[in-house]
């Protein structure tokens, strides 16, 4: 399965499949790049890295699992770890893990030498079906997450659907989150899957990739209809940062995009039936509906402060129907305004 993000020269295809870093060597090889070293945290390592390291000889550095490694720290040690090994223009970072692995990698092929060839070769279901595809890449600074980054698109991507069968249950959820906006702003056949069958993952995979590919390849820098994928990421990201780590990102975007619909049904624009049909689902894969311990002051507190700093009209990602979202502006009151959508 094979999916192509469309940007010109800079172009690139997606696979996605069963088995594929078995393939890695002879797949990036057309890419013509001289040598290629494999970047992972220790978790990774040991289940994928070291075998394909094993298998390419081509040398693996590694970094400590955990959203604590986007940190200009652990960049400076992977950075000089790549400069000794040797490494060229003419050579190639394989990124191989999670969004935390395909967001430093990611960020060091940016920048080591003014940019080197990137494979983002995703692990995690989040990573396969959102960070690994798109170009953002970063690191966290203590005042907050993903303030240092920048855009750099990868040349290939390699989504191996072997890797979900390792994951923890609670970082598949957190995927599935992600899977379920796909359904709920761009393919409603999608929703319907995902409510009759068990997970045929390849093509969930694409399906949300082919979303994806397609927005950002209408709308590189996310200025645009690229937001759409914001869906349930206004309130959630406010969750997130007041949960200090207790909830996954997808946790939080599963009870943003219901605290959104809910929001909506308050505005005029009534999302009741599918409010049901998406807490179904939600329910079906493991994720929350609300936040119970998360008081809703608190974060709506936490929002408006934070939208009031970017100050005016802000855009947020609405459902006009199930499989078709819209983009909507708004100011920051009108978001917030104590209202009966509770
Ligand atoms: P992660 O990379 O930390 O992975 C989660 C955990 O799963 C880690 O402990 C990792 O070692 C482990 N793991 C990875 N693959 C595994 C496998 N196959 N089997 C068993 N364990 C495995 O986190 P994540 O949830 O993948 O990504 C979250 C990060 O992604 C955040 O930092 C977020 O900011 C970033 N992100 C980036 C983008 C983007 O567009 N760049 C988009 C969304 C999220
Ligand atoms: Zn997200």
């Amino acid at each position: 399965e094979t999916l192509q993000v469309a940007l010109g020269r800079r172009s690139y295809p997606i696979h996605i499949g069963g088995g594929l870093l078995e393939q890695a060597e002879e797949l990036l090889r057309p890419l013509g790049v001289g040598r290629w070293v494999i970047v992972c945290d220790d978790t990774v390592a040991a289940l994928y890295g070291a075998p394909l390291a094993r298998r390419t000889g081509w040398p693996l550095v590694t970094f400590p699992a955990g959203e604590g490694s986007k940190s200009l720290e652990e960049y400076d040690r992977l950075c000089r770890r790549l400069v000794q090994l040797g490494l060229t223009r003419s050579d190639g970072i394989v990124a191989l893990g999670g969004g935390v692995t395909g967001d430093l990698a990611g960020f060091a092929a940016a920048t080591l030498l003014r940019g080197v060839a990137l494979v983002q070769a995703p692990t995690t279901l989040l990573a396969q079906v959102d960070s690994a595809v798109g170009g953002k890449t970063g690191l966290d600074l203590p005042e907050g997450k993903n303030l240092l980054g920048c855009f750099y698109q990868p040349r290939m991507v390699l989504a191996d659907t072997v890797c979900l069968a390792t994951l923890p249950r609670r970082q598949l959820a957190c995927g599935m989150a992600e899977v379920i906006k796909y359904g709920c702003i761009a393919d409603e056949e999608l929703l319907t899957r995902l409510e009759q069958q068990e997970p045929d993952w390849p093509r969930i995979i694409r399906r949300c990739l082919a979303c994806k590919a397609a927005l950002v390849a209408q709308d590189e820098r996310d200025e645009g209809p690229r937001r759409l994928l914001n869906f349930g990421h206004t309130f959630g990201h406010a969750m997130e940062a007041l949960g200090g780590g207790r909830y996954t990102h997808g946790e939080c975007v599963a009870a943003g995009m219901m605290e959104m619909l809910r929001w909506q049904t308050a505005h005029g624009s009534d999302q009741t039936a599918m409010l049901a049909r998406l807490g179904a689902l939600l329910e079906r894969y493991d994720l929350p509906r609300k936040l119970d311990d998360l008081p809703e002051a608190a974060w709506r507190q936490y929002l408006l402060r934070d939208k009031k700093r970017s100050g005016g009209e802000m855009t947020i990602a609405v459902l006009e129907r199930p499989g078709h979202g819209v983009l909507w502006s708004v100011t920051p009151e009108e978001l917030l305004e104590e209202t009966r959508w509770m």
